[in-house]
């Protein structure tokens, strides 16, 4: 069998690595074409290193020499800045993977699928951002999306048994975060160490702090709306505090199916690697016995306000989207760098959702323009936080 080329976007961070990991292990089946990273250039010269890149690219470009030392003697290709990440996008791959962190990820990955190529995606923010635009150039070029994020993969599996046309409802299933049975009162003192340590996965720092405010949830909601367009009225959320049934799909006729598996990102990477087909995972199986129980509860989006304000946003749709993620990425950074507290990141959302109303984005450069907008003004209701 000819090996599948891939490229992966966001190499250095988890859901790169445990990508990495996968395609170790099955060497013969893949090659790796382009790596990338932001700063970590160390990280990104060993994997291109160990895997045998063509390419490695380093979005910051004050790291570039420091890419190019750790790659000397490799024959290894180095290059570093925006463009040349659309560029490493742009170059012949049979699988992309999409695991930039944040709405940065959106120009490669639309760059990927209007080449047509097979993108996995778990960059979820660029899909929040730019929904409409990404569907529209996956389509227009055929470009082929599959959806990486557990619950996302998780339906995009249960779609295998009927048609989106015979779907009565869609329910994402959230683990419910660290903090699921704290009450407000309770939340105002966490810190950032305690937000990113997460019951059930191992995950890099923004969505942890994002699945601990459930802002995740409301994130995942407007991607799934653009993954699979049943309407925004046929989507629920479901806590489910042990991450084994990862979603559920109910058709027409009240069959409700679902995928459950081991809380480990390797199951729905390796689903998107080696889609149509399956390879063998390293993950533990599920072991319902020793689980004994899965239990269920409805969110509380009175604990939880990024819920309603993520679903607001997506049912407002035009540039809120966009300015929801922003202003979220803003006040994440922010709490990670203890500036602000935990309950604050909704807040800052709302504050900036409440402020700023451009028009409705037509292309790409008006993405970038609110999400830049929308950054700054976040930026200024941040300072009032602070003073
Ligand atoms: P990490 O923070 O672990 O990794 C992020 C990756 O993106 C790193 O390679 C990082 O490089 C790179 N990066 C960060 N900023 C930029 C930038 N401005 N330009 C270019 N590259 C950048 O994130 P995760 O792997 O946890 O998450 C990646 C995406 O996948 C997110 O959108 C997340 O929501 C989604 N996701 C993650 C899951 C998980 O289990 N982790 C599950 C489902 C979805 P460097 O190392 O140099 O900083």
């Amino acid at each position: 069998m000819k090996k599948r080329r891939i490229s992966i976007f966001g190499a250095t961070g988890s859901v790169g690595q445990s990508t990495l990991d996968l395609i170790g292990r099955n060497p013969e089946s893949y090659e790796i074409v382009a790596l990338t990273a932001n700063r970590d250039a160390e990280a990104l010269a060993s994997a291109a290193r160990a895997h045998g890149a063509r390419l490695a690219v380093i979005a910051d470009e004050s790291r570039y020499t420091a890419l190019k030392d750790a790659l000397s003697g490799s024959g290894i290709e180095a290059a570093a800045g925006e463009q040349a990440l659309v560029e490493a996008a742009r170059l012949e791959a049979d699988w992309t993977m999409a695991a930039i962190v944040g709405c940065a990820g959106l120009r490669p990955t639309l760059a990927a699928l209007q080449q047509g190529r097979t993108v996995a995606l778990a960059n979820k923010e660029s899909l929040v951002s730019a929904g409409v635009l990404m569907m529209d150039a996956a389509k227009a070029s055929g470009a082929i999306l599959l959806p990486v994020d557990s619950e996302h993969n998780a339906i995009f599996q249960c779609l295998s048994g009927g048609r989106i046309e015979e779907v009565r409802r869609i329910t994402l299933t959230a683990s419910g975060g660290p903090f699921r049975t704290f009450t407000r009162e309770e939340m105002r003192s966490v810190t950032p160490a305690q937000a990113v340590r997460h019951p059930n996965w191992s995950m890099g720092a923004k969505i942890s702090i994002d699945s601990a405010t459930m802002m995740n949830k409301g994130l995942e909601l407007i991607e799934a709306h653009h993954l699979f367009p049943v309407g925004l009225d046929r989507l629920s959320i479901l806590v489910h505090p042990q991450s084994v049934i990862h979603s559920l799909v109910e058709f027409r006729d009240h069959s409700t199916l679902a995928q459950l598996g081991s809380p480990d990102m390797r199951i729905p990477i390796a689903h998107a690697l080696a889609w149509p087909e399956r390879i063998g995972t390293p993950c533990a199986p599920l072991d319902l016995v020793s689980i004994g129980r899965l239990d269920f509860e409805a969110p509380d989006e009175e604990r939880f306000p990024a819920i309603r304000l993520a679903r607001d946003a997506a049912e407002a749709d035009g540039a809120c989207p966009a300015i929801l993620n922003a202003a979220n990425e803003v006040a994440v950074e922010a709490f990670l760098q203890e500036k602000i507290g935990f309950l604050e990141i909704a807040t800052i959302v709302a504050e900036t959702l409440g402020r700023y109303s451009p028009a409705r984005p037509k292309g790409v450069e008006d993405i970038f323009m609110i999400d830049h907008e929308a950054r700054r003004m976040a930026a200024m209701i941040l300072e009032k936080v602070l003073n």
